[in-house]
C-alpha cells in the first residue's frame, strides 16, 4: 500500500515499548490519524525515549488511538559522547521554546531551570510541561532516541554545589576576571578525559556577585563568550555548540 505520509515519520510512545504491539495515543495518534491521514499498513518509526527505535506498521485506528505492530527494533545512539547538564535561568515565551529546541538538537542531556537572584519568575508546572513537550518535538525532528530531561527548578547555589567535582563545570559570565583565554582554546586543551560537562547561564540581569562567589567556591570555571552581551538563549546555544563540536 502506498503511504501518503512522509517516509520515516517518527512518533513518540509515552509508554515504554515492551511487546510487539504499541498503542499511540494523545497528540501523536491525532497527528498520525487525523492530520497525516495514515492508512492501515502505513509504515512509521516509533521511539520511546529509551535509546531504541522501532519500525512499525499501523494495524488499526479508532478515534483516539492508533494500534501498531512492531516490525523491527534497532539500538541507535545519536547522543553526544559526554553528558551535558545545562543550568539556565530561563527566558520567557517563544525564547524559552527556542532555547529548549536548539539545546535538544545540540545534544543536551538535562536542562535545570535556575532560580537566580535576578530571575524574573520561578518556572511553573505548566511551563515545565510545555518544555517537556518541546523536548519531544525537537527529538522527533533531530531523530534523538533518548529524551532530554527537564529537571525541577533549583536555586543557583544548590545547582553549583550539586554538580560533581569530576565534571567539567563552566559558568558563563561576561568580563570574567579570570584570564580570558578563548573558549575553544580552553576546550581543546582539556587534558583530562571528561564524561560529564555542567554549564550555567544566568538571567537577563546576569549572575549576582554572590552567585559568582559561590561558583568560585565550588570550583567552577568562568567563561567569557566575548565582548557582546548575549541573550540567555544565545549564550546557552553558543556554549553548548562549543562543547558539542569539541566532543564529536
Ligand atoms: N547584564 C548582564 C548580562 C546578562 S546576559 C551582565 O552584564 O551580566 C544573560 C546571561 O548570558 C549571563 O548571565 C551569562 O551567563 C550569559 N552571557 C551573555 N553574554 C555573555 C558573554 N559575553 N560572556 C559570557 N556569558 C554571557
Amino acid at each position: 500500500m502506498v503511504s501518503r505520509i512522509p517516509m520515516l515519520s517518527r512518533f513518540y510512545s509515552e509508554k515504554p515499548v515492551v511487546s510487539d504491539h504499541v498503542e499511540l495515543s494523545g497528540s501523536e495518534a491525532h497527528h498520525l490519524h487525523h492530520v497525516l491521514r495514515a492508512d492501515i499498513g502505513t509504515e512509521i518509526v516509533i521511539w520511546d525515549g529509551s535509546g531504541r527505535e522501532f519500525d512499525a506498521r499501523v494495524l488499526k485506528m479508532d478515534r483516539s488511538t492508533v494500534f501498531c505492530k512492531i516490525v523491527s527494533v534497532r539500538d541507535v545512539c545519536r547522543e553526544l559522547p559526554v553528558t551535558v547538564t545545562l543550568g539556565v535561568a530561563l527566558p520567557k515565551g517563544e525564547r524559552q521554546r527556542w532555547l529548549v529546541e536548539k539545546t535538544v538538537e545540540l545534544g543536551v542531556t538535562t536542562i535545570v531551570p535556575l532560580i537566580a537572584e535576578r530571575s524574573v519568575a520561578r518556572p511553573t508546572q505548566t511551563a515545565l510541561g510545555r518544555m517537556r513537550r518541546t523536548v519531544i518535538e525537537a527529538s522527533k525532528q533531530c531523530r534523538r532516541n533518548r529524551t532530554a530531561e527537564i529537571a525541577t527548578a533549583r536555586k543557583v547555589e544548590d545547582f553549583l554545589a550539586c554538580c560533581p567535582d569530576e565534571a567539567l563545570r563552566w559558568i558563563a559570565h561576561p568580563e570574567s576576571s579570570k584570564p580570558n583565554r578563548s573558549l575553544l582554546d580552553r576546550i581543546y586543551t582539556l587534558n583530562r578525559p571528561t564524561k560529564h560537562v555542567c554549564l550555567a547561564i544566568g538571567p537577563e540581569g546576569g549572575f549576582s556577585d554572590q552567585e559568582i562567589e559561590w561558583s568560585d567556591r565550588y570550583g567552577w570555571h568562568r567563561v567569557d563568550l566575548g565582548p557582546r552581551t548575549l541573550r540567555v538563549e544565545t549564550a546557552a546555544v553558543a556554549l553548548l555548540a562549543a562543547v558539542a563540536l569539541s566532543a564529536v
